[in-house]
C-alpha cells in the first residue's frame, strides 16, 4: 500500500524532474498539497513527512479544519484556491496565508479591508481565465495588469502572481498554447511589480508541462490524498 508519506515524495521527485528537464531549480518550484475534501488526519500525515503548505477549496469545510489544526500545527500555511463568493470573504480574509482565486477588485477590496490588523498582508494571486475551449472563471488576460495596479495599491493584501487552471481534456499543444500565454503575462506582471514571484499553475495531471512553462507553484491534490470522492459531502 503507498502512504501519503510515498506519495508526497513521488510528487516531490516528479516537480524535481520536471525543473530539471526545464534547465529550473527544483527549489523554485513549490508543492501546494490540496486538501480539499480530505480528513485532517490525511493533513497531519503529511505534515508530519514534512509538508507545510495546504489548499482548500470551500469556506466552510476550511473553516472547520483550520480552526481546529491551527493551535497545534501553527506553522502551517493555508492557501484558499477556490472560488469565491463576495460575501464569504472574511473566513479567507481571517485564516488564510495565501489567496490564489481573486479576479476582480471588489473581492480584493473586501479582503484587504477584512483583514485582521495583527495578521500579515494577505498574499494574493490573480486567477486568469486562460481557457481556449470553454469559459472558466478568472478575470480576462486583457484585465489583468489594471487590476493588479489596483491590487497593488491596497495596504493589507500584498500583490504575489498569477493563478490559472488550464482548459481539462485538451491535447497538449493546445494546453501548452494557453500555458505559455499565462507566462507572458507573468512575466510582464513581474516586470511592473517587484512583489510578484509567484505562478500558480499546474495540478496532478499536468504538472510537468507546467513546469516547463514556469510554475513557481503546483497543485497537488488526487496524487498525494488519492481521488476525491464527492458522494458523501
Ligand atoms: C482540486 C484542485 C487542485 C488539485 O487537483 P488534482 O488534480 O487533484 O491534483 C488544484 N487546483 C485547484 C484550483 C483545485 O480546485
Amino acid at each position: 500500500m503507498t502512504t501519503i508519506t510515498d506519495r508526497l515524495a513521488i510528487a516531490q521527485h516528479r516537480i524535481s524532474q520536471a525543473a530539471q528537464n526545464a534547465s529550473r531549480r527544483p527549489e523554485d518550484v513549490q508543492l501546494l498539497a490540496v486538501s480539499k475534501t480530505k480528513p485532517n488526519e490525511y493533513i497531519i500525515e503529511a505534515y508530519q513527512a514534512g509538508q507545510r503548505r495546504f489548499g482548500e477549496n470551500y469556506v466552510q469545510e476550511s473553516e472547520t479544519k483550520i480552526n481546529l489544526l491551527s493551535h497545534d500545527y501553527p506553522d502551517i500555511e493555508w492557501h484558499f484556491i477556490g472560488p469565491l463568493q463576495s460575501n464569504k470573504t472574511k473566513v479567507v480574509a481571517s485564516l488564510f496565508d495565501w489567496m490564489h482565486t481573486v479576479d476582480r477588485e471588489k473581492i480584493a477590496q473586501r479582503l484587504n479591508d477584512q483583514r485582521p490588523d495583527d495578521m500579515p498582508a494577505l498574499n494574493i494571486c490573480i486567477q486568469v481565465n486562460i481557457s481556449l475551449e470553454e469559459s472558466k472563471s478568472g478575470a480576462l488576460a486583457a484585465d489583468v495588469l489594471e487590476l493588479a495596479d489596483k491590487i497593488a495599491l491596497l495596504p493589507n493584501i500584498k500583490l504575489r502572481g498569477l493563478m490559472a487552471i488550464p482548459s481539462a481534456d485538451v491535447d497538449e499543444q493546445t494546453a501548452s498554447v494557453e500555458l505559455a500565454a499565462l507566462q507572458t503575462l507573468f512575466n510582464q506582471l513581474a516586470e511592473r511589480h517587484s512583489s510578484v514571484d509567484t505562478l500558480s499553475v499546474g495540478m496532478s495531471n499536468d504538472l510537468e508541462l507546467a513546469v516547463n512553462h514556469g510554475s513557481t507553484m503546483v497543485r497537488i491534490g488526487s496524487a498525494i490524498f488519492g481521488e476525491r470522492d464527492y458522494s458523501k459531502t
